[in-house]
Order: C-alpha cells, then sequence, then structure tokens
C-alpha cells in the first residue's frame, strides 16, 4: 500500500516537470500567428514580409508592421525553390532578407529527444519498480520454508504445575516426562524407551497449551510453540520444509519441549474426506512422522500436540514410538473449578464476602478459559460500576454473560412482543417447577440476551454424569413449555420458540438412535458416529440402516416429542393460573431470580408431577 501510493506520487511529479519543461519552451510564441506557406507566399507577393529565419525546417518570419510569424518548409527542397512553386515573385523575394541559423542549442536537441526518450524513459521507470517490487516479493518467498515457530523461555514469568488447577492425572502422566527431560541417563541407563510424542486431548479451553507450557517450566526446558495449521498455511509445497526447519530448530535447543497444537489440522486421517484429501496436509504429516522416528533415543526432544478431534486422526499418528501416549483433559469438577476460579483471582481485589465455591456451584460445564473470562467480566463490571472490590454478585451477574451474552437492555420489545416472551418464558418455568426430574430454575427473564429473546435459566444442582429417559423427557416437555404456553394462551404460536423446538428435536433424536431409549426400536444405536463421549459433540453420521428402520426412527422421535408435548400441555391448562402469576410478574419486573421464583410457586402449594 505504502509502495503503491510512493508509485503514484513519483509519476505525479514527473508529469508536473514536463509540464513545466513544454510550457517553457512554447510560452512567448502563444501569440505568433502560423502561416500556410501559400499565404506567405501572398505576403512575401505583396511586400510584408521583411526577413526569413530558417532554422532547419522551420521559418520564423518577421512581418513590415513588425508582428512575427511561423512556417514551416518543405523538407526535402530549398526555401527558395519551395517558395518559387508556390508562386512567389522572384523580385519581391530578393526584397526579403533570408537568413540561415545554426539548428544547435539545447532546446532543439531537447526538441529531438524528448519525444523520443520520454517513452523509454518512462517504460524503464516502470520497470525498474515492478522490478523492485517482484524482488522484494521473491525474498518473501524464499521464507516460506522457514518455520513460524515460537519460542517461549522466558524462565522469568514461566508456568509450573501450580499454576494449573485440577487435572491431577493429567499432571501425574505428564510429571514422567518432566522427569525424563530433568534426568534422562536415569531412563537410558536402565534400557527405557522415552517417550517422543505425548496427545494432548480435550475440549477448546480445558488447558491443554498451558499444561504444555507447564511441563516445560517444570522440566525448566525451552518450549516452542506452533500451530500445524501454520504448517500448511497460504502456499503448497512448504508444509514439509516448514516441517523440517521447526524440528531441526528445536533439535539444537534440546533438551526441549515442540508443542504443536490443533494438530488435527494435519493429523486427519488420510483419505477420510473430511475437509478434502489435500495433498498438502499428508506431505506435512508425513514429515513430522519422518522426524519424529528419526528421533534416536539420546534426543531430548518431546512433542507434544493438543487437539480436540482425536476422532479424526491419523492412526499412523498414534502408532507406538509416535504419539503413543494420550492424556485426556476433562472439564473441571467443582473443586476443580473452584481452584481456577482461586487461581484467576490472585491478582484481583476479592470481597472478603465473596465465597468461590458458591460460583463453582453454579458453572457445571465451564471450561478453564470460561472460568478465566468470567473473572475477567467481573473485574470489568466492577471497574466499570468505579467500585474497589469484586463483590459476589458482580460474579452472578458475569456467571450469565459468560453463558449467553451480554443483557441487551436496548432491544425494545413492543407491548405484545413483551407479553408473548413473558408467557413463553414462564411456560418454561411453570413446568420445570412442576416435574419432578428437573434441574432447578435459576432465572427467568424477558430481557434479551445475544441471540435469545428472553430466557430460563436452569442449572443443575450437581454436576452429572449420567441422566435417565424420565430426565431427558422432562427435559423436552420444559423446552416444548415455551410453544405450549403461547399456544394455550394465544391460540397462535411465534417464531421465539423456533430454537427450542430444533433443541427438542435434536434431543429426541439421540435418545432414540444413541442411547436406546425407544421401546419399539430398543436397545440398539443407529448411525455409525465418529464421536467420543467426553467432547460430547457429533462429528459424522454415517448411515448404517434401512430406509424401513429410518422411518421407524422418526415415528420413535416424534412420539417422544409428542409424549413431552401433550406434558406440557396438561400442565400448563391445568396450572394457568400460576401461569399467568409467573408471567405478569416477568411483565412488571421482566426478571425473577431464584429465591424470589421459589416463594411464588411456593404459595401455590403444586404438587410434584412426573412425566
Ligand atoms: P486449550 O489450549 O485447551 O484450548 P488453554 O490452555 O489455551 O486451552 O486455556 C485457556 C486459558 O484458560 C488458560 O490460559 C488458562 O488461563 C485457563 N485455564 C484453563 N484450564 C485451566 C486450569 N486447569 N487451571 C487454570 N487455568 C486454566
Ligand atoms: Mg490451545
Ligand atoms: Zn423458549
Amino acid at each position: 500500500m505504502k509502495l503503491l501510493t510512493k508509485n503514484i506520487l513519483g509519476i505525479i511529479f514527473s508529469l508536473l516537470a514536463l509540464a513545466l519543461l513544454f510550457s517553457a519552451f512554447y510560452t512567448g510564441q502563444e501569440k505568433i500567428q502560423t502561416l500556410s506557406l501559400d499565404q506567405l507566399a501572398t505576403k512575401i507577393n505583396s511586400g510584408e514580409v521583411s526577413k526569413i529565419a530558417v532554422m532547419g525546417n522551420d521559418l520564423n518570419i518577421d512581418l513590415k508592421n513588425n508582428q512575427k510569424a511561423v512556417s514551416k518548409k518543405e523538407a526535402e527542397s530549398g526555401l527558395s525553390e519551395t517558395l518559387k512553386n508556390y508562386g512567389v515573385d522572384p523580385n519581391a523575394l530578393q526584397k526579403v532578407s533570408l537568413e540561415i541559423q545554426e539548428q544547435s542549442g539545447w532546446k532543439y536537441w531537447l526538441g529531438i529527444l524528448i519525444p523520443v526518450l520520454l517513452p523509454i524513459i518512462l517504460i524503464g521507470v516502470f520497470f525498474w519498480m515492478t522490478f523492485r517490487q517482484a524482488k522484494s516479493g521473491m525474498s518473501q518467498a524464499f521464507t516460506f520454508g522457514r518455520a513460524n515457530i515460537k519460542l517461549f523461555s522466558s524462565f522469568k514469568n514461566k508456568i509450573t504445575f501450580a499454576d494449573v488447577a485440577g487435572l491431577k492425572e493429567a499432571k501425574q502422566e505428564l510429571m514422567e516426562v518432566v522427569d525424563f527431560l530433568k534426568n534422562p541417563k536415569k531412563y537410558l541407563e536402565i534400557g527405557a524407551k522415552i517417550p517422543k510424542g505425548v496427545l494432548l486431548l480435550g475440549s477448546p479451553g480445558t488447558g491443554k497449551t498451558l499444561l504444555a507450557r507447564a511441563v516445560a517450566g517444570e522440566a525448566e526446558v525451552p518450549f516452542f510453540h506452533i500451530s500445524a495449521s501454520e504448517f500448511v498455511e497460504m502456499f503448497v509445497g512448504v508444509g514439509a520444509a516448514r516441517t523440517r526447519d521447526a524440528f531441526a530448530n528445536v533439535k539444537r535447543a534440546a533438551p526441549a519441549i515442540l508443542f504443536i497444537d490443533e494438530i488435527d489440522a494435519v493429523g486427519r486421517e488420510r483419505g477420510a474426506g473430511l475437509g478434502g484429501g489435500h495433498d498438502e496436509r499428508e506431505q506435512t504429516l508425513n514429515q513430522i512422522l519422518v522426524e519424529m522416528d528419526g528421533f534416536d533415543n539420546e534426543t531430548s526432544v518431546i512433542v507434544l500436540a493438543a487437539t480436540n478431534r482425536p476422532d479424526v486422526l491419523d492412526q499412523a499418528l498414534l502408532r507406538p514410538g509416535r504419539f503413543d501416549r494420550r492424556v485426556i483433559l476433562d472439564l473441571p469438577d467443582i473443586n476443580d473449578r473452584e481452584a481456577i476460579l482461586k487461581i484467576h483471582s490472585r491478582n484481583k481485589p476479592l470481597s472478603p464476602t465473596v465465597v468461590l465455591r458458591q460460583i463453582a456451584v453454579r458453572t457445571p460445564g465451564f471450561s478453564g478459559a470460561d472460568l478465566e473470562n468470567l473473572m475477567n467480566e467481573a473485574a470489568i463490571l466492577t471497574a466499570r460500576k468505579g467500585e474497589k472490590e469484586i463483590i459476589q454478585t458482580s460474579l452472578y451477574e458475569s456467571i450469565e454473560k459468560v453463558l449467553l451474552g451480554p443483557e441487551r437492555r436496548s432491544r425494545v420489545l413492543n407491548q405484545k412482543e413483551k407479553e408473548i416472551t413473558a408467557y413463553h418464558e414462564a411456560g418454561h418455568a411453570l413446568i420445570a417447577a412442576s416435574l419432578k426430574n428437573t434441574d432447578p430454575v435459576h432465572k427467568v427473564s424477558v430481557v434479551a440476551r445475544g441471540h435469545a429473546g428472553g430466557y430460563t435459566l436452569k442449572l443443575p444442582s450437581e454436576d452429572v454424569h449420567l441422566k435417565t429417559k424420565t430426565q431427558f423427557l422432562s427435559d423436552l416437555a420444559v423446552m416444548l413449555g415455551g410453544f405450549s404456553a403461547e399456544e394455550i394462551m394465544f391460540k397462535d404460536v411465534s417464531t421465539g420458540a423456533s430454537n427450542d423446538l430444533q433443541t427438542a428435536s435434536e434431543l429426541a433424536r439421540r435418545l432414540v438412535t444413541k442411547f436406546g431409549m425407544s421401546e419399539k426400536l430398543g436397545p440398539i444405536t443407529f448411525g455409525k458416529t465418529q464421536e467420543l463421549i467426553f467432547l460430547g459433540r457429533e462429528i459424522a453420521t454415517e448411515k448404517n440402516y434401512s430406509e424401513k428402520v429410518a422411518t421407524q426412527i422418526d415415528e420413535e422421535v416424534k412420539k417422544f416429542i409428542e409424549r413431552a408435548y401433550t406434558a406440557a400441555k396438561k400442565i400448563i391448562t391445568s396450572r394457568k393460573n400460576v401461569l399467568e402469576a409467573i408471567a405478569k410478574k416477568l411483565m412488571t419486573e421482566e426478571t425473577i431470580e431464584r429465591e424470589e421464583f421459589d416463594k411464588l410457586i411456593k404459595g401455590f402449594r403444586l404438587k410434584p408431577l412426573t412425566i
């Protein structure tokens, strides 16, 4: 960009200079009239011309009335001959003084040279600029094979296992690696094979990068960090070269740790069809394997690689001698969450009344990164309110912010929309409060948040690892509560329920095809899914059942939804007064917290129902 503006400026300046030059030539000659040869002949005959100066083919004519004129003669013939041809009387011509001037001087040469040289110079400058650009581009191209590897070996703010909360098993596994890096001799003497690669598996934000750095910190060795996607970015044919370069760098610094982040970017199962059979990826992957195989037992370099997609990894990566060790990083449980919160509140002023345990209780499913984010949001909120210490309510508020995105008070609902949203959310909340097997309602609100128009926040009272069919059915009924409430109260439904319906349909399908919870189809799973439970995410499903079974699955899914829908409608119809009470309160107060909600519900003495 800078170069371009420079070029354009240069061109503009040279054009300006040229214009000046030319105007210097021609000023002063502008009022001089130009005569054609026969006009000149007539003037000579009538005796109006006193002098003609010949300069090359140019004729500078002085007229008797002290005016000047210019003309041109024919190139091949002399002046007198030309004039004769135009019928000039020789006698008249004799009265005119003729003067032949030397064709010289810078003006003359410039006049000849500029028209010739100018285009050549311009073209030359143009080529020169293009070449210069191409050259700088080329020297960039030569660095493409170099790995963009980052070295963190500053021991000043090094990270150790003390900075990583929880993850006990993972730390234990990695202690071995640390020990090896510290005293390789001990292992080599016994003839033990040293681990070359360790794969860290875990959802985003569970602390894979953090843990890898902690290993380096504990072992006090340099830590090299590269993202696998950087190996292959942009240009074809450099992935392998970069890999070689990266490994060479690390080997020079051995003992050291090379951390390859997001290794699934290159380590995908070859020919799996996901993301296309990318040749470049394969070559990079092969190069990584070659490099790892090339470590002799003395090379104390350990490769740590992180991924949240272990299911797509190429088997070749997992073979002995490569990434044969796997360390799983789970989402933190309540104790770990408390510990993580404590770590991230180290440099923040917490009010003495804050109970971090209470925050941990309310954040099941949060990753380490979420919790860090939560603490940060709380600090921001505190600063914005102009307070000096973080208090408990700011932390609570931040939980919701991390969960749902910021409140959008600016999105104004009109009265009708507000009413519909209030009844919709009241529907969810009422079903959740009525059924036995649901999570308690933490908060109901008609204030828009993120994409949701309103929301009902239910949170499990403890970490759950198993869920029963009854609980799922109750969840389905709660999801359909909003839709049912709208339908019963307004005899009409809105688009506000579409997200609920989608979540419900997906859940119902999982019940049938994954959890074997359909009575008709029995305890079979359908569809071969490449999924790891701890990631809780579906990657790709291969259909391994017939069309007939597909129809049955659809029927069973529908049955689950219908059962939940009927239950929801029944509860709402029979407890309309409660629904109205909740909705009215929502319309006036917009948000109901758990304590208030419990109090409101208690007043009706509802009997817990089952589905
Ligand atoms: P990943 O690489 O698994 O996506 P990171 O290691 O980048 O996750 O974690 C992101 C941030 O979350 C870390 O910088 C750290 O501050 C925080 N974090 C995650 N897990 C923990 C943990 N167990 N203890 C302390 N902080 C954690
Ligand atoms: Mg990471
Ligand atoms: Zn809803």
